[in-house]
């Protein structure tokens, strides 16, 4: 049954192809997270050239197949304006992930105190000032004096404001759904004290919202595990949980969930079951770990295509790969493990889906017990760690 979520442990299962959804029911079956089947960004959908009402066909036609009658959720990913929304609503869509990083101020916490002054001219400052000055009372995210209030207003006032606005079209439009607010692809981290000053003001403007994705500390990468100081992350999440916990009202979510290994216990240590989680590249890759078996030429092909395109397909996304970094002399299969080899094929999907699509589609519907297999191994990888 496709519905909205809300505070039910859940996990996202990007599937870029429209063919990965059998092997997401396989390892999601029995682990009690609801899953989220159709989950694609307006910028995926560029890449891939598949309309919202396509991609969630394509889940639904699986889980009719597989005769799945529990809930499962449908994502529209990464929306930006207004103009994103309705063919997402339309197409029936369940959950909604309002990304306004445009509209944040990463030059905020540089800014001159008579810029500050100046960009925040207008506000409401008795009402900022009784929201966030009167407590002395030291609390886990920390607390604001009137300065870091002012580079809070102007990084995030805005950001704020446009995802209310987002939501309340959604709300003229769909009496249910869940709403996720995403700045996890700023360039700051969101500090926990950042954290609650946007999850207050989300609440003081009468968003109700399902999660909230905040950018954590150190490099969430796609395809690829956590880069960064783990023991950092151990303490800075648990300065965030400090703030869900006050709410109570939404869960956390983590964007780039794909092969995170050594993140997921710190997610269950400090959220529980309050999570969710969003994969996407990383069902790509296992299908193409699954033609690096079965058809090593096409393989091969896309392999060549990527590394040609990869200078240009990176820009928009997280990555640090480098070309001559790939070790020497791996078999196909061997560079589905390789760490710059696994981001140059991730960031370069769009190219080969346009330049190989039907090809590609075409083989692994001929191979589709081993890409279910291969999924299944891989996703029970990731759903232990969050038991
Ligand atoms: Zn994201």
């Amino acid at each position: 049954m496709l519905t909205p979520i809300f505070l039910s442990p859940s996990f996202g299962f990007g599937d870029r192809l429209g063919l990965a959804t059998p092997g997401h029911i396989a390892a999601v079956r029995g682990t009690g997270l609801v899953p989220v089947f159709a989950q694609q960004s307006v910028r995926e959908n560029t890449r891939t050239g598949r309309t919202p009402q396509q991609v969630l066909d394509d889940a639904r036609r699986a889980v009719e197949a597989a005769g799945w009658d529990a809930p499962w959720g449908a994502d529209a990913d990464h929306l930006k304006t207004v103009d994103d929304l309705p063919p997402f609503v339309d197409a029936g869509y369940t959950f909604f992930t309002v990304d306004p990083g445009e509209h944040v101020d990463n030059a905020a916490d540089t800014y001159p105190f008579s810029v500050l002054q100046e960009k925040t001219k207008g506000q409401d400052w008795d009402q900022l000032e009784a929201r966030y000055l009167k407590s002395t009372r030291e609390q886990p995210w920390g607390q604001f004096d009137p300065e870091s209030l002012m580079r809070a207003v102007v990084k995030y006032g805005r950001a704020i404001a446009h995802s209310a606005s987002l939501f309340n079209r959604l709300g003229a439009m769909k009496d249910s759904f869940d709403f996720e607010v995403s700045v996890d692809e700023t360039d700051a981290p969101t500090s926990a004290l950042e954290h609650y000053f946007i999850a207050n003001e989300l609440t003081q403007a009468g968003v109700k919202f399902t999660s909230l994705a905040p950018r954590f500390i150190g490099s969430f990468e796609k395809g690829v595990d956590y880069i960064g100081d783990v023991a950092a992350l151990d303490a800075e999440m648990a300065r965030h949980a400090a703030v869900t916990q006050h709410f109570g009202t939404y869960k956390i979510s983590l964007h780039s969930g794909s092969d995170k290994f050594s993140v997921y216990p710190l997610l269950v240590k400090h959220w529980g079951s309050r999570l969710h989680v969003k994969t996407a590249g990383t069902s790509y890759l296992e299908a193409l770990r699954t033609l690096a078996v079965t058809e090593p030429d096409l393989f091969e092909r896309i392999w060549a295509l990527g590394l040609e395109r990869y200078g240009e397909d990176r820009a928009t996304y997280h990555v640090s790969a480098d070309p001559q970094k790939v070790a020497s002399g791996l078999s196909p299969a061997a560079l589905l493990d390789d760490f710059h080899a696994r981001e140059i094929l991730h960031v370069t999907f769009g190219s080969a889906l346009m330049r190989f699509g039907p090809e590609i589609k075409a083989a692994l519907a001929k191979h589709l017990d081993l890409y279910i297999s291969n999924l299944q191994v891989h996703f029970r990888k990731h759903l232990d760690l969050l038991k």
